[in-house]
């Protein structure tokens, strides 16, 4: 049986939660200037499915020169979401992130018993969202990975039977369908901003943690940032590791938290373009030959139990912008998204699997009617490609 605080104590618990949530959590100086790199190559457009969604290469450069240009990026097949004839529908990803931050994590990342508690609940969660169709966006700071890293051996020896006798992180992409994503809040050095508190990682670096560890390659997504710690052109340049002698390209951005990090200044708007910066002027910007597509995150705070208090409840948003695709009052035919999240310490401790559950429960006649379609974000990417031919959407959803 579940135990659960009264609600209550949970509006107040969640309340808090919220406060420390983050999707970038930048909170000291802004970046230093952005490196003066040539421009990249734009990746060549894609008509047809199923799409190639870039990767980096995971071979080191050689060589003493400085790379000029992003090293070639190798490619791995993404299938884009079949839609139903004569419906726009919403494509709809539910993420979750760990966090560096040692008062939230060390509880689970450093004793086996707090990570077996951390693993079973995100077995739970995993298969949960995978009995319903939905398709799982894991994005991952480098602390669990480093309990992956410790624990995870002897938690699969003790008992292999809930994962098939697999690792964990293989068992959830391999079975659960699950998109391994990197979640960082930047080390970045010089000029030290982020969170350097244990180790020095940017995102490269985790991106390799994550890779070492598990021998899964992250997708190429940027799960969470803000003009604070990084412009779009350091991105779009690669990002050099601080530990790691690897690149780290990103195609995907999600979780844009706006120009201060936090959640004070997220970016709602719902649909796929390529930002011309990050700031306030040139984010909603369309670059056709940009990079980086960003997925607009809609609402996503606030969805499961009374985690959230932000102007626009997370599930109304996404019925409501189903509702008015329907109707006429939003124009078919663009791309659409919307994201829901949670935060891995929350759903343990806020014991969250029965919120989830409800959400979903809540969307399913929806999903039935092909209105509103789960995809992980490389999968919206490649719908995007696939069904909108790359054309940007830049939906500003008024309440
Ligand atoms: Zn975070």
């Amino acid at each position: 049986m579940r135990r659960r605080p009264p609600a209550v104590v949970r509006a107040v618990i969640m309340t808090l939660v919220l406060a420390a949530a983050c999707s970038g959590g930048a909170t000291t100086a802004p970046t230093a200037d952005a490196p003066t790199t040539s421009e990249p190559p734009s990746p060549a457009p894609s008509t047809t499915g199923p799409i190639a969604a870039t990767l980096p290469s995971t071979t080191a450069t050689t060589g003493e020169a400085a790379p000029a240009a992003p090293p070639a990026p190798t490619t791995t097949l993404v299938t884009p979401p079949t839609t139903v004839a004569g419906t726009t529908p919403v494509f709809l990803t539910v993420f979750s992130h760990n966090e560096r931050t040692a008062s939230r994590y060390d509880a689970y990342a450093t004793d086996p018993a707090g990570y077996a508690v951390w693993r079973a609940a995100l077995l739970d969660v995993a298969r949960l969202l995978h009995e319903r169709g939905v398709r799982y966006s894991w994005q991952t700071d480098y602390l669990m990975v480093d309990a992956i890293e410790r624990f995870e051996a002897d938690a699969l020896a003790a008992d292999p039977g809930p994962t098939d006798a697999k690792p964990l992180i293989t068992y959830l992409v391999e079975d659960l369908g699950v998109s391994v994503e990197p979640h960082a809040h930047e080390c970045i050095d010089p000029p030290r901003v982020g969170d350097c508190t244990r180790e020095p990682y940017d995102y490269a670096d985790v991106v390799a943690r994550i890779t070492e560890v598990t021998g899964v390659v992250p997708a190429p997504v940027i799960g969470g940032t803000s003009e604070a710690e990084r412009s779009l052109e350091e991105f779009a340049a690669c990002i050099p590791g601080n530990v790691t002698d690897k690149p780290w390209c990103p195609t995907i951005l999600t979780g844009f938290a706006g120009t201060r990090g936090g959640h004070a200044t997220d970016d709602h708007h719902s649909g796929v373009w390529r930002p011309s910066g990050f700031g306030a002027e040139d984010f909603l910007v369309d670059d056709p030959s940009g990079r980086i597509a960003n997925v607009g995150r809609g609402y996503s705070l606030g969805a499961f139990s009374s985690f959230g208090g932000a102007e626009v409840d997370p599930l109304t948003f996404i019925t409501d912008l189903a509702d008015r695709l329907a109707d006429g009052r939003a124009p078919a035919g663009r791309m659409y998204t919307a994201t829901l999240n949670f935060n891995e310490d929350a759903l343990i401790e806020r014991d969250l699997l029965d919120d989830i559950a409800a959400v979903l429960d809540a969307l399913q006649p929806l999903v039935d009617e092909g209105r509103v379609i789960y995809a992980n974000f490389p999968e919206v990417i490649a719908a995007w490609e696939h069904h909108y031919g790359a054309e940007p959407n830049i939906f500003a959803y008024e309440p």
